[in-house]
């Protein structure tokens, strides 16, 4: 099968060329849960990026020399190809999207319904991914989809989507009528929690990001404020909120978002990490003072992905995509570098 594989890291993203489009040895079955899906579409990540830049190597390829070559991908939705001999209710062609993680079962934080936090490959980022003609995975990890959605139009919410509806369902469930909820960063994750938060809490939405086209996105998915980060967001969302928001959700986590994102957050509200990348560097006093909370967010679980089609089936979430052809994985990982892409960039084999 044909495959776009990433032989070598690239630190300084300054490469022309990322992956190479190869014929590897087909996806096959291995054991009797398995499933092979032919891949309908692949989400292209930020996380991508940085893998490509090494910055996951420390952490599943620590001696530098066991991870690549690798089929990266890890946003998968397509069409059942094959089954194993265990797996019952699924058949060759039923439309399907991926949860990410393939975690033990037996694991007991599986067992307790947090898959993100089992044991377990994750396929794209530790092993192959969806970059291909077809991809393995395991029949726990699949979410049949509604008859309504195309794979190649629900594939990003496996990762970017499933992240953001997980972080705003934990804050939906906080959120009361009268308060206020900033979203920072509007782009590719941040437009489908705009979307998620305003199918699940009556609190007003609030919109900061740097960039029109992504307040513009913002406004369409349902944000109720929009301020420009000029330098001046601290300032506008205090006067807009009279004090700070319950909850500030950062879905940046660099360039200073953090500070500013903790400097919104209301007395007794909580910060979300959702992005991630510098530290944060806040006085302490302040937790003390106003018993702020920090919550960190990690993808989201089984569940979560079959509750965000749920929403996606009634079109209470729709997804801004760009679509490009498998063999145009490295334009479409420029054009993600580069922030040329309104939505989520989608390969289609
Ligand atoms: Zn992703």
């Amino acid at each position: 099968m044909k495959a776009q594989v990433l032989e070598s890291y690239d630190e300084s993203l300054s490469g022309d060329t990322w992956v190479t489009e190869q014929n590897v040895p087909d996806a096959t079955i291995s054991s009797g849960s398995d499933v092979i899906v032919k891949i309908g579409g692949a989400g292209v990540c930020r996380t991508d990026l940085h893998i490509i830049e090494g910055v996951w190597k420390p952490i599943f390829d620590p001696a530098g020399d066991a991870l690549l070559p690798l089929i990266m991908g890890h946003e998968n939705a397509g069409w059942v190809e094959e089954v194993g001999s265990e797996v019952q209710g699924l058949k060759k062609g039923d439309p399907v999207i991926v949860h990410p993680k393939i975690a033990n079962p037996f694991d007991i934080n599986v067992r307790r319904g947090h898959d993100m936090h089992g044991d377990g490959p994750f396929p794209g980022l530790d092993s192959d991914g969806g970059y291909a003609e077809y991809l393995t995975t395991h029949q726990r990890n699949i979410v049949a989809l509604p008859n309504n959605l195309e794979p190649k139009a629900v594939a990003a919410y496996a990762d970017a989507g499933l992240t953001a509806y997980h972080a705003s369902k934990k804050a939906a469930q906080q959120l009361l009528p009268g308060q206020y909820v900033v979203v920072i960063g509007a782009g590719g994750l941040g437009h489908i929690g705009i979307q998620c938060l305003k199918a699940m809490c009556a609190a007003e939405i609030i919109a900061v990001d740097t960039n029109d086209v992504s307040l513009e996105l913002a406004k369409e998915s349902g944000a109720d404020h929009l301020v420009k980060a000029d330098g001046s967001e601290v300032d506008q969302v205090i006067d807009l909120t009279s004090g700070g928001a319950q909850i500030v959700m950062d879905y940046v986590g660099e360039k200073g978002t953090t500070t500013k994102g903790l400097d919104m957050t209301r007395g007794m509200g909580s910060y979300f990490v959702v992005g991630y990348g510098e530290n944060v560097n806040y006085p302490t006093v302040n937790f003390v003072v106003g018993e702020k909370n920090i919550i960190g967010n990690l993808v989201g679980t089984w569940a979560d992905l079959n509750e965000l089609m749920s929403l996606a089936g009634r079109g209470l979430v729709n997804l801004a995509t760009k679509e490009y052809s498998l063999a145009d994985a490295n334009t479409a990982l420029h054009d993600l570098a580069a922030g040329k892409v309104k939505g989520r960039a989608i390969l289609i084999p």
